[in-house]
C-alpha cells in the first residue's frame, strides 16, 4: 500500500512522521521546520499553507485562516463556535445545514470553505512534505484527534483527508499516540503513566497503564478550549490595555491588522518567557502614530494566567479519581504539547506530584506525531520487532447500555472500558404474549434511563408469542476502535434479529461528558433513592404477576376453594389499582404492600394450599425479567 505517515493535525500547528528502518523519523517542511503551522491563506494570486500563510497573516488577516480544528464537525450555533468567532479576523457563516463555512474573499468573489475543506490543504502539505522527503508518493495516513472528539468530529477528520485524495486509516487518540511514543523504547515493567497535553488549542489528560507493551486507557478528561492560544489572548489583553491607557481613544481592536500583529508578538513573548525572565514587545506603527514598547516579566506573564494554569490540574485530579488511583502510584508524568514548555506549568504539576519530575525525554511537539507513526508503522505492516506485540486500547467516555423494565438503565458498556469492544448481555420479555421489543440505547451515568441521553431506538419485531419470561433476547453492544457503536438484539430461540448503528452525528461533545459525569456525582443519593423506588414498584408487580399466573394455574383452580380464588383475586386488584393511581410511591410503601401481600393475604392462602415452592420459582424466574417497553401483539 506505499509508505503510511503519522500526522498530528493540530490546532495551531501540525506534524509529520515516518517509522522506517526501526525508528520514528519527524520530517522537516521546506521551511526546514519540524512543525507546520496549521494556516491556510488566500491572495489574489495564489493559496497558501503553512509557514507561507502564517507569515503573512498580519498584512492579509480577513483572509487567513487557521484554528479550523475547532470548527470541524460542529453546528454554527455552537456556543464555542460562537465565543471563538469574536477573536478571529476571518468571517465565519452559517450553510444551509447549519454548519459553519469560512467566507474569505480571493480576486475579488467571494469563496465558502467548509473546515473539513480548509484541513484537506494542512494534511495536503503535510502529505507534500512527505513525499518530498522520502521520494515516492504518500496515500494513507494515521491521523490524530483530541481524546474527546466525537464521531462528528472524526469523521469530518476522515472527511478531510478523503478531500485531499487521502486514505485516512486510522483516527488516534492524541494522547495515546504521545504515550506510544513514550512507552515504545521503555523496558516492559508496569507503569501508570500521566499524560498531560496542553498544546494550543486543546488539552488533554490521560491515564494509562502500559505492562509489557500494551497500553490501555484507564481514564481520560481536558478541556477542548484551554491551550497556549489562551494565554496569548491573556497577554494581548494586557497589551491591548497598555496601548489603551497611553493612547487614549485608540483601540487596537478596531483593526484586524494590529491585532493579527498583537497577536504574532504576543506569542512570540510567550515562548521567550519559558526561558527568559522578562522579554520586550515591540510594535511599530501598530496603528497609524501609535507604537507599542512595553517589558513584560514572567512574573507578569504569570500572573495573567494563573487561573488558566490553575484549571490544568483539575482535568489531572479528575482522571485520578476515575481511574481510582493515587498520585502517588503514578510512575510517570509525560509532558505533551508546546505549552508545556512553560515553567509555571511544570512547577505546579511536580508540586501536585509532591515533587515528582515530570517526564520532558520525548519533544513536547512531536510526540503525537511520533507515536502517529508507530501506529502508522503498525498497520503498514512494518515488521519491526519493537512494535510487534504493541497493541493499543483506549476507552469508552461514557456508560453505553439500554432502557429495562422501570426505566431503569442497564450498563451493557460501562464508562472507562477499554474499546473496541463487544458485549453481550441476555434479557428477556415483561409481558406475556410479546413479539416485539423495542430497544432504546442511551449513554450517561445516571441510573434511570430518563436522565441520561437517548442515542437511538430500534425495534425487533416479530419473534414467536412465549409467556413472559421466556424469551430469551441477546442484545450486543459492539464499539469499534473509532468510537463508532452499533447495537443489535436477537431472540435466540427463533433468530429473529434487528440492528442499529448510532452514526453520532449528535454525540457529546467533552464539556458535556464532563458535565454529565459531575451531574451524576451529585445526583448519587436522590438517584439512589430514585432506583429504590423503581426496584421496589417493579418487586411489587413482579410478585402480583407470578401470583396471577399461578391463580390461572389448572391444578390449583380445580383443588381451591371458589372463596380463596375470589379474595385472592380481589386483593390482587386492590395492589394494581393503587399501582395505577400513578401517585409516586415511597419504596418502604412499595415493600410494605408486597409484605401485606406475601404475610396476610394472598401468600396464606397459596401457602394452605403448598404451592408457595411454585410462586417461588415463578418469582425467581420473574425477576431476571429485564424487558423494555412492551408491545404486545
Ligand atoms: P497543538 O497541537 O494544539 O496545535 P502544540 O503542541 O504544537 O499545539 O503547541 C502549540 C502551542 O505551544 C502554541 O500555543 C505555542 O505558542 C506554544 N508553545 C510552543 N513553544 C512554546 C514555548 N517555548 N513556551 C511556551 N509556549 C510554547
Ligand atoms: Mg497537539
Amino acid at each position: 500500500m506505499g509508505p503510511v505517515v503519522g500526522v498530528d493535525l493540530g490546532t495551531t500547528y501540525s506534524c509529520v512522521a515516518i517509522f522506517q528502518n526501526g525508528a520514528v523519523e519527524i520530517i522537516a517542511n521546506d521551511q526546514g521546520n519540524r512543525v507546520t503551522p496549521s494556516y491556510v491563506a488566500f491572495t489574489d494570486s495564489e493559496r497558501l499553507v503553512g509557514d507561507a500563510a502564517k507569515t503573512q497573516a498580519a498584512l492579509n488577516p480577513a483572509n487567513t485562516i487557521y484554528d479550523t480544528k475547532r470548527l470541524i464537525g460542529r453546528q454554527f450555533t455552537d456556543p464555542l463556535v460562537q465565543k471563538d468567532m469574536k477573536l478571529w479576523p476571518f468571517k465565519v457563516v452559517p450553510d444551509s445545514s447549519g454548519k459553519p463555512l469560512i467566507q474569505v474573499t480571493v480576486d475579488g468573489a467571494k469563496k465558502s470553505l467548509t473546515p473539513q475543506e480548509v484541513s484537506s490543504m494542512v494534511l495536503g502539505k503535510m502529505r507534500d512534505t512527505a513525499e518530498a522527503y522520502l521520494g515516492k508518493e504518500v496515500k494513507n495516513m494515521v491521523v490524530t484527534v483530541p481524546a474527546y472528539f466525537n464521531d462528528a468530529q472524526r469523521q469530518a477528520t476522515k472527511d478531510a483527508g478523503a478531500i485531499a485524495g487521502l486514505n485516512v486509516l486510522r483516527i488516534l487518540n492524541e494522547p495515546t499516540a504521545a504515550a506510544i511514543a513514550f512507552g515504545l523504547d521503555r523496558s516492559h515493567a508496569a507503569e501508570t503513566v500521566l499524560v498531560f497535553d496542553l498544546g494550543g488549542g486543546t488539552f488533554d489528560v490521560s491515564l494509562l497503564s502500559i505492562d509489557s507493551g500494551v497500553f490501555e486507557v484507564l481514564a481520560t478528561a481536558g478541556d477542548t478550549h484551554l491551550g497556549g492560544e489562551d494565554l496569548d489572548a491573556r497577554l494581548i489583553q494586557h497589551l491591548i490595555g497598555i496601548v489603551k491607557k497611553k493612547y487614549p481613544g485608540k483601540d487596537p481592536t478596531t483593526s484586524p491588522a494590529a491585532v493579527q500583529k498583537l497577536r504574532r508578538e504576543a506569542e512570540r513573548a510567550k515562548r521567550a518567557l519559558s526561558t527568559k525572565t522578562e522579554v520586550r514587545v515591540e510594535i511599530e506603527g501598530l496603528l497609524p502614530g501609535v507604537d507599542l514598547s512595553e517589558m513584560v516579566t514572567r512574573a507578569k506573564f504569570e500572573e495573567l494566567c494563573a487561573d488558566l494554569f490553575r484549571q490544568t490540574l483539575l482535568p489531572v485530579e479528575k482522571v485520578l479519581e476515575d481511574a481510582a488511583i493515587s498520585k502517588s502510584d503514578v510512575s510517570e508524568v509525560v509532558l505533551v504539547g508546546g505549552s508545556t514548555r512553560i515553567p509555571k506549568v511544570r512547577s505546579m504539576l511536580k508540586r501536585f506530584f509532591n515533587g515528582k519530575e515530570p517526564n520532558t525525554s520525548i519533544n513536547p511537539d512531536e510526540a503525537v506525531a511520533f507515536g502517529a507513526a508507530v501506529q502508522a508503522g503498525v498497520l503498514s505492516g512494518e515488521r519491526d520487532k519493537k512494535i510487534q506485540d504493541l497493541l493499543l486500547l483506549d476507552v469508552a467516555p461514557l456508560t453505553l447500555g439500554i432502557e429495562t423494565t422501570g426505566g431503569v438503565m442497564a450498563a451493557i458498556i460501562p464508562r472507562n472500558t477499554v474499546i473496541p469492544t463487544s458485549k453481550t448481555k441476555r434479557y428477556t420479555t415483561a409481558e406475556d404474549g410479546q413479539v416485539a421489543v423495542t430497544n432504546k440505547v442511551f449513554e450517561g451515568e445516571r441510573p434511570l434511563s430518563q436522565d441520561n441521553r437517548l442515542l437511538g431506538t430500534f425495534e425487533l419485531s416479530g419473534f414467536p408469542a412465549m409467556p413472559r419470561g421466556e424469551a430469551q433476547i441477546d442484545v450486543t453492544f459492539d464499539l469499534d476502535a473509532n468510537g463508532i457503536l452499533s447495537v443489535s438484539a436477537r431472540e435466540v430461540t427463533s433468530g429473529t434479529e434487528a440492528k442499529i448503528t448510532i452514526q453520532n452525528a449528535d454525540r457529546l461533545s467533552p464539556e458535556d461528558v464532563e458535565r454529565m459525569v459531575n451531574e451524576a456525582a451529585s445526583y448519587k443519593d436522590a438517584d439512589a433513592q430514585a432506583l429504590g423506588r423503581v426496584e421496589a414498584r417493579v418487586r411489587l408487580e413482579q410478585y402480583v404477576h407470578a401470583c396471577r399466573k399461578l391463580l390461572k394455574d389448572v391444578e390449583l383452580r380445580n383443588r381451591m376453594l371458589e372463596e380463596d380464588v375470589l379474595s385472592a383475586t380481589s386483593d390482587l386488584d386492590t395492589v394494581d389499582a393503587w399501582l395505577d393511581d400513578s401517585g409516586d410511591h415511597s419504596a418502604a410503601e412499595y415493600d410494605e404492600r408486597l409484605a401485606e401481600l406475601r404475610d396476610n393475604s394472598v401468600g396464606p392462602v397459596f401457602e394452605r394450599y403448598d404451592v408457595v415452592g411454585q410462586l417461588h420459582r415463578a418469582r425467581v424466574g420473574l425477576l431476571r425479567v429485564a424487558a423494555w417497553r412492551t408491545v404486545c401483539a
